[in-house]
């Protein structure tokens, strides 16, 4: 059980508070086209605010690779954080992130104001967890936030290194909903526990399904993955998405299902295409049954039936990686029916970050979730039963 120390355990009044959030928000010429990680960070400020805290907000945008570009400044995320929050967001534009400039918008600051530094990743050391950019970060603040779940996988200076320095280091709302749905209710599910994954290949999930086939009572196989699983039960998978060198492990994977007493679900039947495209022709074909020049781009109707089924007496369920090729609307149906299964059951559904997320949200389900993780690659590792290192540098309660 993760059981971290969060915001709500602490009270900030007259103190700094250096909170590392998730800004990574898409900008066209200078505009912010999603702000919905920014929406995602109001709770967890607020509350510092509240303390009466002096609150100094971090984030990295984008990939400016140690340079500072000025198309990658978070300088529009503070105007727009200004008019979520009503009140003034100070930008401190300072290309060394930590520099002369941010330290005296620092030092002024009141109780309750909030400073907003430049992107991280215009230091070179923030990717690498380099010592001098986290001492530095550290030298601005006593009390460390990290709300920021997209790069918990990974250990930089402004989620990992900076917590080197600073004595209390907690998580904030958003950190915490992640670690309560992707950490302890995988961990400790309610049962029926029904995991489903999708995507693309096997050879991205091994480690998730492999975690998963430990913890699940039943394990669901869609999307291109499931063809590798068809060929190493000796089916025919046409042109479909095939990983050869992957058989092996299906067929293990297989075997200890049967072996764990998990009930470990196939395509019954695919919708198959002539051609990568919407326009392709389209037939519905039995499992191991696609013709030669044919490639299976969605589950068929017999099989979302199925899935959905499965879903309806679950208790927890999990999902990572679409049932098809949902982006081509004649393929996006076996998705879609798994997605309005999710939404109509009363278990707990917990959604991977990434392109189920994006698939549930487009389909207009996101509002029926538990939970949708905000961090593909960081949901994925917690899938995969790994320790990351932006939670576990967050002080024990
Ligand atoms: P992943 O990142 O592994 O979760 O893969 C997501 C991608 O898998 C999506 O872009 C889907 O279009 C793709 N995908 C799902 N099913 C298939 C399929 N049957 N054949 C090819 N690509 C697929």
């Amino acid at each position: 059980m993760l059981n971290k120390k969060s915001v709500d355990d602490i009270n900030v009044k007259g103190q700094k508070v250096l909170v590392r959030c998730d800004f990574n928000v898409p900008l066209i010429d200078g505009k912010i086209t999603d702000e919905n990680r920014l929406v995602a960070a109001l709770p967890t400020i607020k509350k510092l605010v509240a303390d009466g805290g002096k609150i100094i907000l971090c984030s990295h945008l984008g990939k400016p690779k140690g340079q500072p570009l000025p198309e990658l400044s978070l300088a529009p995320v503070a105007v727009r954080l200004s008019e979520l929050l009503g009140q003034e967001v100070k930008f401190a534009a300072d290309d060394n992130v930590v520099g002369p400039n941010a330290k005296a918008a620092v030092d002024a600051m009141q109780d309750g104001d909030i400073v907003l530094l430049e992107n991280t990743r215009y230091r070179a050391e923030e990717t690498k967890n380099g010592e001098e950019f986290s001492k530095d970060l550290a030298s601005l603040c006593d009390v460390f936030v990290n709300d920021a779940f997209g790069t918990a996988h990974r250990a930089h200076c402004s989620n990992v290194g900076v917590t080197k320095y600073v004595d209390t280091a907690v998580v904030g709302y958003l950190m915490q909903k992640e670690i309560d749905f992707l950490g302890n209710a995988v961990n400790n599910p309610k049962r029926p526990f029904v995991a489903i994954l999708g995507g693309a290949k096997v050879s991205s999930k091994i480690s998730v399904i492999e975690n998963l086939l430990d913890k699940v009572d039943t394990l669901i196989i869609g999307g291109g993955m499931s063809y590798t699983f068809s060929k190493a039960q000796g089916g025919k998978v046409g042109n479909s998405l095939l990983e050869e060198d992957y058989c092996d492990y299906a067929s293990k994977m297989l075997d200890k299902a049967k072996e764990k007493g998990v009930k470990l679900l196939l395509p019954i039947d695919n919708v198959v295409a002539d051609d990568f495209s919407n326009d392709a022709h389209i037939q519905v074909v039995g499992r191991g049954d696609i013709p030669d020049g044919w490639q299976g781009l969605d589950i068929g109707p017999e099989t979302a039936k199925s899935y959905a089924e499965a879903v309806k007496t679950a208790k927890t369920v999990v999902w990572n990686g679409p049932m098809g090729c949902f982006e081509m609307p004649n393929f996006a149906a076996g998705t879609e029916e798994v997605a309005k299964a999710l939404s109509e059951t009363d278990a707990v559904t917990i959604i991977g970050g990434g392109d189920s997320a994006a698939a549930v949200n487009q389909l207009g389900y996101g509002d029926k979730m538990t939970h949708i993780s905000t961090g593909g690659g960081a949901s994925l590792e917690f899938l995969e039963g790994k320790e990351l290192p932006g939670v576990a540098a967050a002080n024990d309660k």
